[in-house]
């Protein structure tokens, strides 16, 4: 009924001669801008056609178009993938990146995005070398492994590892630890996928050794353990501890897998995250452990396999492999990373997420005070006040840990808590907050002190545009 109206909208060429819309367009190349200016008339012309009743001319003015296109063309400047503010307190967070990396490990990665690199050369024999060795030396020296390996995550560990040891065979796993863990990661599926036979022994709250001696046979691959790194079952439950599962596989004959989620590598005990490390994994038996780069490691995103040679042979040596493998600045980030735990203090002041995760109460609080102070005098208008926080690792990690913590809670007159936290994310630069008890909490945990003046002046520029 509007489409006469289709008729008057300005051509795209147009439009892209007029001043506003060049000066919006500084520093686009030509074609984004094109872009820009073509998708605004577009959605114009979508509302067209799709409106009931008869619509204004006014609607499809040059004016009103030029103001739209204006709109898209300035957003077009800003790139998807960006930097957020994490002021959620939750350390790895899935959604916004899991683990920050050490500068060590930035520096790696820049200098081999940047340069030419030894990735497969070996600069002592002046020939080909292999892209695995600047890992594996390193992480069998910290984790004290005989031999490890590097693949894309830890889903991509777990499918290599049963692919390697139980195609076609049985994998004796509890009811217990067939979870899902985030991003539809289900365990069982990626096992089947792997070529291996799940069999589910015990039930979901309860599993005994003797289950798994009741599911052991002749077909059977290995023995496997997944560490329900997300969620508690608590109250009747009954699961049998590695060391003890490791013993049983043994005896049997089989080689014990161990998927642990998170590779803690220096215990965390003393600050209230009971996680086991990556070391007593080791020492309890297992014969392969399997974890992720980007949780408690502190690393890239990868998924690190180590334990007994002659098994991740028989993955180094599967065609999965060839397709799992990393690129050069996760092996660049990883050997850095790993570098930083020689030493156990070093790692945890230049590791940021055990850095964040250890951050002492005292210092909280006296960051808050700062983030306050800063809010107090960049945007007087807001109202804001120190609050205690409630926080989580995050990642899947340790999910009955609860660290104590400190935040500030701000509002602005005229919003809701929820309108406030939306204005927040929806910024050039998103500050991620979180609301708690009706109020939105900025917790300084996962937040740097350069990262304060940003918040303020996002703030001050909510409370503006609500005067204007
Ligand atoms: C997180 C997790 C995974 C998946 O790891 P990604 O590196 O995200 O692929 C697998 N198993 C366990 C036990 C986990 O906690």
């Amino acid at each position: 009924m509007n489409s006469k109206l289709l008729r008057k909208l300005p051509k795209v060429d147009e439009l892209l001669m007029d001043e506003r819309i060049t000066e919006a367009a500084q520093g686009l190349l030509r074609e984004q801008a094109v872009d820009a200016v073509r998708a605004a008339v577009e959605a114009v012309r979508r509302e067209v056609l799709k409106a009931q009743e008869p619509l204004e001319e006014a609607f499809v003015s040059y004016e009103a178009i030029v103001e739209k296109a204006v709109a898209a063309v300035r957003y077009s400047h800003i790139k998807s993938l960006r930097r957020v503010i994490n002021g959620t307190g939750v350390v790895l967070h899935t959604n916004l990146g899991r683990a920050k990396l050490s500068p060590a490990a930035m520096k790696a990665v820049a200098e081999v995005a940047d340069k030419y690199s030894t990735l497969e050369y070996d600069p002592v024999k002046g020939g080909r070398g292999s892209r695995h060795v600047h890992v594996e030396k390193i992480i069998e020296r910290i984790t004290g492994a005989e031999a490890a390996m590097v693949v894309n995550n830890n889903a991509a560990a777990t499918t290599i590892c049963l692919a390697a040891l139980g195609r076609g065979r049985e994998i004796i796993i509890s009811r217990g630890e067939l979870v899902e863990i985030g991003g539809s990661f289900r365990v069982p599926e990626i096992m089947e996928e792997s070529g291996a036979h799940l069999v589910e022994v015990g039930t979901t709250n309860k599993t005994r050794a003797a289950d798994y001696r009741a599911g052991i046979g002749e077909n059977t691959g290995a023995v496997m353990k997944v560490h329900t790194s997300n969620y508690k079952i608590i109250g009747f439950t009954e699961e049998v501890p590695l060391k003890e599962l490791a013993e049983l596989g043994h005896e049997a004959g089989l080689p014990v897998i161990y998927d642990m989620g998170s590779g803690l590598m220096i215990s965390l005990r003393d600050y209230g995250i009971e996680e086991p490390t990556v070391r007593e994994a080791m020492a309890d038996g297992a014969d392969v452990v399997l974890f992720s780069g980007d949780k408690l490691l502190g690393g890239p995103q990868g998924g690190v396999i180590i334990g007994k040679k002659k098994y991740i042979d028989m993955m180094k040596a599967h065609p999965l492999a060839r397709i799992l493998r990393v690129d050069k600045m996760t092996l660049a980030a990883m050997e850095a990373t790993f570098r930083e735990y020689y030493d156990d203090d070093n790692a945890r002041e230049k590791i940021p997420v055990l850095a964040m995760l250890t951050r002492s109460n005292a210092e909280l609080k006296k960051e808050a005070e700062k983030l306050l102070a800063t809010i107090r005098q960049l945007a007087p208008e807001i109202g804001a006040g120190v609050c205690c926080t409630e926080d989580v690792v995050g990642g899947g990690s340790a999910p009955a840990a609860v660290l104590d913590g400190f935040g500030v809670a701000v509002e602005c007159a005229g919003l809701s808590a929820k309108e406030l936290e939306k204005k927040l994310r929806e910024g050039e630069l998103p500050v991620i907050s979180r609301i708690n008890h009706d109020q939105v909490l900025l917790d300084v945990r996962t937040l740097t002190a350069d990262e304060y003046e940003l918040i303020a002046a996002r703030l001050r520029e909510i409370d503006e545009e609500l005067q204007a």
